[in-house]
């Protein structure tokens, strides 16, 4: 099943666009869970404003559809500025960022999703601009040439990738703010679902909404598009209420299951069972068994299923826990503890931490 049939990805969907825009919270106050984020984040905020001075760059990193974006709308409109959105795959020359950065304003914030996806000659523009806000531009070609300095209006980069790892260490180093979003907890999402339900007007019971939340995967772009499958059911099927009953059927019927797995998360779990007996097993071949790229595998599926313990990183590949097995109604081998145990001695680094 290609990504974008899938019901349960991260990434943004054609069908999200509308929903996005009316459902993202607009201030600080409206955005639910991210606590430590949140009061640190309202600290500098508050002080910034004080001194009248921009925000330092920030950079927010974590999987896809946790609100990265979200946040950085949010930072422009507590601190009463513009923001301008952008991406790495979009900014292709050093000239593209050099006209961006020079119809900045003062105090302006500019968000570059997928940062880590920046060229190396955009991220040379990028270094000066971040540091003392100047650009340096080329003046002729050859012998002749020479560099003229430019100055540019204090802003705010607020830049937001998948994986700080990716991010070149030069980069990283200039943002004075890092933030990592966590995935949510099902009674966070449940507050996400219920607020989006209000604003769409939709009448819910609260397991209605706790039973979309559990199979929203800690994430909140999930909960929304889910909340929308259900409301279709509902009013097809039922009276349009979401109660728990509307949502389970709705959700099992579209390949849901109660944690938020579907086809593809179930089949590279089995293929780790049946293929390698739980594991270990490398990466590469694991894209290789499941017709999956091995870069959608490790950012797409694995950060879920790691996080519900359903499998383990090991210096020699991926192993599949206990809880797998159980989760999929499979015996877990009598070595498997072991196994697992001795994983989580030797677990290595996300490549995520800074
Ligand atoms: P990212 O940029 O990390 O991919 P977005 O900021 O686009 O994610 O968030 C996806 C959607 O999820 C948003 O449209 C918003 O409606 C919702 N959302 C994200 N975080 C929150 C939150 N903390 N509270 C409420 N809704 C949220």
């Amino acid at each position: 099943m290609p990504q974008d049939d899938r019901l349960v990805m991260t990434g943004l969907r054609k069908e999200d666009e509308d929903l996005d825009a009316s459902l993202r919270p607009r201030h600080l106050r409206e955005y639910i869970g991210q606590e430590k984020v949140k009061s640190s984040l309202q600290i500098y905020i508050s002080a910034a404003l004080k001194r009248h001075d921009a925000l330092d760059h920030i950079l927010l990193y974590g999987p896809p559809g946790l609100g990265k974006t979200t946040l950085a709308c949010i930072v422009a409109a507590e601190m009463g500025q513009n923001i301008r959105v952008t991406s790495g795959p979009a900014i292709e020359r050093p000239g593209d960022l050099a006209s961006i950065l020079t119809n900045l304003n003062q105090g302006d914030i500019l968000f570059i999703d997928e940062i880590h996806r920046l060229s190396r000659a955009v991220e040379e523009v990028l270094y000066p601009a971040m540091e003392d806000y100047a650009l340096d531009i080329m003046i002729g070609k050859g012998p002749t040439a020479r560099s003229m300095r430019l100055d540019l209006p204090k802003f705010t980069l607020v830049g937001a990738t998948t994986r700080a790892g990716r991010l070149s260490a030069p980069l990283r180093d200039r943002f004075g703010i890092v933030f990592r979003l966590e995935m949510y907890t099902p009674e966070e999402l449940s507050r996400i679902v219920g607020r989006s339900a209000s604003i769409l007007g939709m009448p819910y019971d609260e397991g209605g909404i706790m039973e979309i939340a559990r199979r929203s995967r800690g994430t909140p772009r999930i909960a929304n598009r889910l909340l929308k499958r259900v409301r279709d059911f509902a009013q097809v099927r039922a009276d349009g209420r979401i109660t728990a009953e509307v949502a389970r059927d709705s959700l099992n019927m579209q390949d849901v299951d109660v944690l938020g797995l579907d086809r593809i998360d179930r089949a590279v779990l089995t293929a780790m069972i049946d293929k390698f007996s739980g594991g270990p097993v490398g990466l590469d071949t694991l894209a290789a068994v499941t017709g999956e790229d091995a870069v959608t595998i490790e950012d797409v599926y694995e950060p879920y299923l790691m996080q519900l313990g359903f499998i383990m990183r090991t210096p020699r590949g991926r192993v599949c826990t206990p809880l797998a097995y159980q989760h999929l109604g499979r015996i877990p081998p009598a070595d498997l503890q072991a196994v697992t145990e001795a994983a989580e001695q030797t677990s290595l680094l996300d490549g995520d931490d800074l």
